[in-house]
């Protein structure tokens, strides 16, 4: 089974028919690296939302009654077809939201690796038995909630997709996912595989559509028990409000403005290499693990700005379908305006500009087909106020601000000073001071010596603000079950 790659009009998965929007209308979506229109998605409605919910409504007794080996085997011949398209689908991310292919590829190809995951994870689901009562049998067993409702963001599509999906079918859900309204292409082509692997029609639904209108309906169907959101805080806030109306269950993964930090002891070279893989080759810095906070230690700050301005300058920009390309474009034009409103705002409240700044025509010669493209140039802006915009708002692209620390406590006070803590960075040759860091920061990951590296097996969350729902790890199906205590009284 291959996806048919001619497409321009993708249609979204409801009861394992590919279908248009109830009221027929269509979403244009641009291909941020030439600025040009090359596929539509439907504009899901309420009513899209409510089919979906009733097929997986109909699917669900069925799907959660099978052995446990039974949805494994369906989902490994899931992470089959998946690798099988490999090719068609990173090119088709990549196309959507301008991540590079050494990024885009590897991504999808371990997404696949994570449904095998999850597919083992399957049958390994258990209850405990606590006995309390001498007259009685008690034990506790683990369900799925029913039907449940994924909303996803655009940086990592189809990727999130096929881990989030697969966790919450292997423990027995049922699905209707909402993607990312400027980057559904590659989820749509991608649930086009679900049946061809034996999945039964309505298991798995994918609506698209804006979020205020699809994305609010799913957080407030009442038949939808549990929703799980990657996003930024901002929407974070807006579904929980909405969830509230009918009690449903939530699970948050939000944005970030992780601190990078340089002590002097560091392997510099070695950091320096580090620290720009962790913002502008994190997919053009939109990726919500982003170390977007360089803190350097003041002894070494001119030495290591320069390091990284050698390092970026020599970064190539273009074709994210190019292997050669080390950063793509922002994904649409609305993430491009929001962070050329940073630039402004960096300048305005007194940064300085190391390197970078420029966007757009600036950055290429006339009559290239990328000079329409949403590039910006990565950029490093310094300053010694960690309060200014810069310093504490999610920027979401390649521009990152550089502060500097004097000591041990001075850099895990800046740090930690934001409402932020998804993840955090530590480059140092002292060990011991590596693993004081692990436990001062307040993150759901640390990295010492290394950044941005995630693995299915690995717990994955945020602290504060940043979220609250646990992914990855051995206990990644939790999130999508219930817990159920049962008293037999036999006297
Ligand atoms: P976003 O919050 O704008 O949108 C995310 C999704 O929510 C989209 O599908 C959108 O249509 C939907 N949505 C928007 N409004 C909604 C509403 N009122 N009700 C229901 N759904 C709604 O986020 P984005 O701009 O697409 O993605 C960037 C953000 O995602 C960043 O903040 C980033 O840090 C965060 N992110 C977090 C993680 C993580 O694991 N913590 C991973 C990736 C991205």
């Amino acid at each position: 089974m291959t996806i048919r790659e001619e497409a321009i009009d993708y249609l979204q998965l409801i009861d394992g028919e590919l279908r248009r929007a109830h009221d027929g209308g269509w979403i244009e979506t641009v291909n941020p690296a030439s600025g040009q229109v090359w596929a539509r998605i439907p504009a899901g409605t309420a009513d899209d939302v409510d089919d979906a919910v009733r097929a997986a409504r109909a699917a669900l007794d069925p799907w959660r009654s099978l052995p446990a080996a039974a949805r494994a085997a369906a989902l490994h011949a899931w992470a089959a077809t998946v690798r099988e398209n490999l090719d068609i689908l990173w090119r088709l991310d990549a196309t959507g939201n301008g991540r590079a292919r050494r990024e885009a590829e590897p991504a999808i190809a371990g997404a696949a690796s994570q449904i095998d995951f999850h597919a083992g994870l399957a049958e390994t689901i258990t209850g405990d038995t606590v006995l309390v009562s001498e007259t009685a049998t008690t034990y506790s067993i683990r369900e799925p909630y029913g039907v449940v409702g994924l909303i996803i963001p655009w940086n990592a599509p189809l990727a999130m997709f096929l881990a989030k999906v697969s966790a919450a079918i292997a423990a027995g859900n049922t699905i209707v996912v909402k993607p990312p309204e400027r980057a559904s292409v590659s989820v749509l082509a991608a649930a086009q595989l679900i049946e061809k692997a034996g999945i039964p029609p309505g298991v798995v639904n994918v609506v698209t559509g804006e979020g205020a209108t699809a994305g609010e309906a799913l957080v407030k169907h009442p038949d939808v028990r549990k929703i799980s959101f990657t996003g930024s805080t901002a929407t974070g806030r807006r579904i929980t409000e909405n969830s509230v109306l009918n009690v449903k269950a939530l699970a948050l993964e939000l944005g970030g403005k992780s601190p990078n930090i340089v002590f002097a002891d560091a392997d510099l070279d070695q950091a320096a290499a580090g620290v720009v893989a962790g913002i502008y080759t994190a997919s053009a810095g939109q990726a919500c693990i982003a170390g977007s906070r360089i803190l350097i230690q003041k002894s070494i700050f001119d030495e290591f700005v320069e390091r990284l301005r050698a390092r970026a300058s020599a970064m190539v920009l273009g074709d994210p379908l190019d292997a050669g390309t080390d950063m793509g474009p922002l994904a649409f034009d609305g993430q491009y305006q929001k962070v050329r409103e940073y630039l402004e705002s960096g300048r305005e409240e007194g940064a300085t500009i190391a390197f970078g700044g420029r966007y757009g025509r600036a950055l290429f010669p006339a009559g290239s087909p990328f000079a329409d493209g949403y590039f910006v140039e990565p950029t490093l802006f310094l300053t010694e106020d960690p309060h200014l915009r810069v310093c504490r708002e999610e920027i979401f692209g390649p521009v990152a601000v550089a502060i500097p620390f004097a000591d041990e406590d001075d850099a895990v006070r800046v740090a930690n000073d934001s409402g932020y803590g998804l993840a955090a960075g530590v480059w140092t040759q002292n060990l011991a001071r590596g693993h004081r860091m692990t436990r001062r920061l307040e993150a759901g990951t640390v990295w010492v010596n290394t950044y941005r590296r995630l693995h299915w097996a690995l717990p994955f969350g945020g602290q504060k603000e940043s979220g609250n729902g646990i992914s990855n790890g051995p206990g990644t199906l939790d999130e999508w079950l219930e817990h159920k205590s049962v008293w037999i009284e036999h006297g």
